[in-house]
């Protein structure tokens, strides 16, 4: 009896003509989840294959439900083609992006909509059991309520901040303290396949995929929230280093302070120029008696969501120190800059909400810094996707990785 897909996907077959056959269909599906309405002469030419065997691995693709045929095509006379795409309810992929203070939880067909979005759920992030209990009750409770059959979530996408090794599955900055990688756990306590992936990787591909980047080949995604975290994409492919770790771009070691960073050592760019050096700095200032209106609301603590806000409405303190973080990012994106002459550099990220308050700080820093026939081959540009990027992004990878395509 024929092997479905996913049973030859599973089956570790890595030669003969089975095998070849199970990576002209990971081709097939990944040119029809880019492409929505195919016809099989458009697949014949785009793969270099004869109609007869195109026509044959559809047939297959068509039978484990993966993909269906969409009706004949429009023309003005001849015999119409067929047209096909993937079968949307085929599988679903989940994606998570956990932040400080909450959570957001996306959903994806197998044809890439996302069937629902839930943004800030209440979460907060500490590195102990009880909040990956919390973490792990939440997206429970997630897929509980999802109109969608439970083995039709063909795996978890999980964003988390810090280092983490997406081949392995374990997590150094968090929850690292048990014996099994971080993303068995979970899996063992949900029961569908899960996949960690570092926070600001998993933004940047949602961004680089379905956001602002259209043609663009060498693109850095900056992920300006608490901490400061980097994607890379190189020649259009996301650039991950040895062991998943490349990207540590708020540890570049700028200043010479005596500020102890979250990895321990002192005078790294994220001590003066990230969410967190914005917060610190934001309560020295109300502590020698500066005004701001955020202040002044009884009650509304000083995290980073609540001074974007004051900025975005007017409050000058907290223009002002998103400008002096924004100067202090030039200073660093200059650097990038020189080193890897993008064509793009996208801010992301919460504090990337903040708009021009940021942006502009951020050019005139670059104007300073970088070498001028450098710095006007690079567009600076706001994430179009903002907050739902890493769900989208991670959606994505979960799925590429369980299809094993790109
Ligand atoms: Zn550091």
């Amino acid at each position: 009896m024929r092997k479905s897909f996913f049973e030859e996907l599973n089956s570790g077959i890595d030669s003969g003509v089975a095998y070849k056959n199970l990576n002209l269909k990971k081709s097939i599906i990944s040119f029809l989840s880019r492409n929505k309405n195919v016809t099989i002469p458009d697949l014949s030419k785009e793969l270099n294959l004869s109609v007869p065997k195109v026509t044959n691995i559809i047939n297959d693709l068509i039978e484990d439900g993966l993909v269906r045929d969409n009706g004949k095509i429009t023309s003005n006379g001849g015999r119409r083609p067929s047209i096909y795409g993937l079968e949307p309810e085929s599988g679903f992929f989940l994606g998570i992006d956990v932040k400080k203070n909450y959570l957001n939880l996306g959903i994806m067909d197998f044809q890439n909509n996302i069937i629902k979005i839930t943004e800030n759920h209440p979460y907060e992030l500490s590195n102990d059991k009880a909040s990956l209990d919390e973490l792990c009750t939440i997206i429970s409770r997630f897929i509980g309520k999802l109109p969608i059959p439970r083995e039709k979530i063909l795996g978890i996408g999980i964003n988390l901040s810090g280092r983490v090794n997406y081949a392995t599955g374990y997590s150094y900055s968090f929850f690292n303290f048990q014996e099994d990688p971080l993303s068995k756990i979970i899996e063992n306590y949900i029961g569908i396949p899960v996949y960690l992936e570092n926070d600001s990787r998993a933004m940047a591909y949602g961004e680089f995929t379905h956001g602002i980047v259209k043609d663009e080949k060498n693109v850095l995604f900056l992920n300006l929230d608490y901490g400061l975290g980097m994607g890379i994409m190189i020649d259009q492919e996301i650039y991950y280093g040895k062991s998943g770790f490349a990207g540590e771009f708020g540890h570049i070691p700028l200043f010479d302070n005596d500020i102890i960073c979250n990895c321990g050592k002192k005078g790294c760019l994220e001590t003066e120029a990230s969410g967190w050096a914005l917060v610190e700095m934001f309560k020295k200032e109300i502590q020698n008696g500066t005004t701001t209106a955020l202040d002044n609301e009884a009650g509304t603590p000083i995290i980073l969501e609540n001074i974007i806000k004051a900025a975005l409405n007017d409050d000058v303190l907290a223009i002002e120190l998103v400008a002096k973080v924004g100067s202090h990012l030039g200073k660093a994106i200059s650097i990038l800059i020189n080193i890897f002459n993008p064509e793009l550099v996208i801010l992301g990220g919460a504090l990337a909400e903040t708009g021009d308050y940021l942006r502009l700080p951020i050019l005139s820093a670059i104007n300073k810094y970088s070498l001028s026939r450098v710095n006007s081959d690079t567009a600076i540009k706001i994430s179009k996707l903002g907050n739902k990027v890493g769900v989208i992004g991670s959606c994505l990878l979960v799925r590429n990785r369980l299809l094993s395509i790109s």
